[in-house]
């Protein structure tokens, strides 16, 4: 459906779960999200029912996210039953991959389209202390189940920290080398726990280019500017928030954990949908649509309005 300023919106994102298994040091607060009660959580019915109806008006495509996705129960069901909605023809996870080598095979066989998977470091004590306990082991193992699993193209995602993972820049790069992974580069943005970061913390994309100065420029992918190492397999996409906002191609919209929409990432507007079916559900997902803002509001205040961080939003 076309929003008030000619954005066709055809992407939904769903938070299955706000609860995740690391505690990144910009996401999650150290002690985790004080649970929500099972009964305050979508269920796996409503999900289905809510991305039937965003289908109808012409959601083609849904990731599942989080919190961490694969920690909710039924995530394999929830794939089912949204990759078999009529309209929808692509359905992601976003992962931190932690979980993903015990999962990789029966997500695909669920339905499962592609994945992406967050990874801000390769360095096995920097990545313990990001995540605040992760093993960057476990990571490894599940970008090669995903291969296996033919969960391809595979998105490897990184945000950048000036000072933390700088240095991750050109070995996320070479992972291209070989192979089609389409790695991308992401600002981090001042929401949640990282909101009163100091501003050395936030570098532009602007650096990944200073690093590798070989890349070559390849076009636009959604909301990222794509670059190519020359003789690569994969591709490097960019993606600037905040030093390039990209609202005026955003054909986004998101399903928070606890049934509300979310027409813009960083705005406080939350439209309550638990509890509406049919015709109702239909109609106030399109108002939704039809209030999406034109900007959000770090293209211009450089703070995010939300009310909640991103494990709570869906990322
Ligand atoms: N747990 C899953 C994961 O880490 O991929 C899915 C949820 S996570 C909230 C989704 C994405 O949001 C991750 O790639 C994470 O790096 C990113 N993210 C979290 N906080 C962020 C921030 N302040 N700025 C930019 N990206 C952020
Ligand atoms: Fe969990 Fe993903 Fe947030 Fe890290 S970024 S704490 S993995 S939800």
């Amino acid at each position: 459906m076309i929003d008030n300023y000619g954005r066709n919106i055809d992407y939904l994102r769903i938070s299955v779960t706000d609860l995740c298994n690391l505690r990144c040091v910009y996401c999650m607060p150290e002690g985790g999200v004080e649970k929500l009660r099972h009964g305050d959580i979508l269920s796996v019915e409503e999900i289905a029912e809510i991305s039937a109806a965003a289908a109808s008006l012409g959601i083609k495509k849904i990731r599942l996210t989080g919190g961490e996705p694969l920690v909710r129960k039924g995530i394999m069901d929830i794939v089912r039953r949204t990759s078999r909605t009529p309209g929808v023809n692509e359905v992601a996870l976003t992962t931190n991959g932690t979980l993903l080598a015990e999962n990789a095979a029966a997500l695909k066989e669920a339905g499962l389209t592609r994945v992406n998977i967050s990874v801000d470091t390769f360095d096995p004590g920097k990545y313990k202390e990001i995540t605040r306990g992760g093993k960057i082991g476990d990571v490894l193992a599940g970008i090669r189940a995903a291969v296996d699993a033919g969960l391809e193209p595979i998105k490897l995602n990184a945000v950048l920290m000036g000072g933390v993972n700088d240095d991750f820049i050109r070995p996320l790069i070479a992972m291209t080398d070989d192979a089609d992974f389409r790695v991308r580069f992401i600002e981090i943005m001042p929401i949640g726990e990282c909101a009163d970061w100091n501003k050395e913390r936030f570098v532009s994309i602007a650096k990944v280019l200073e690093a590798e100065p070989s890349l070559e420029y390849a076009g636009t992918d959604g909301v990222s500017k794509l670059y190519r190492k020359p003789g690569s397999k994969g591709s490097i996409g960019l993606i600037s928030p905040i030093s390039n906002h990209f609202c005026p191609t955003c054909n986004k919209l998101r399903v928070t954990a606890d049934g509300k929409l979310k027409p813009c990432l960083h705005s406080a507007e939350e439209i309550q949908i638990r509890g509406l079916h049919g015709e109702e559900l239909a109609e106030t997902i399109r108002m939704a649509i039809l209030s999406k803002p034109f900007k959000h509001a770090l293209a211009g205040e450089r703070r995010s309005r939300s009310r909640r961080g991103m494990s709570a939003i869906g990322g």
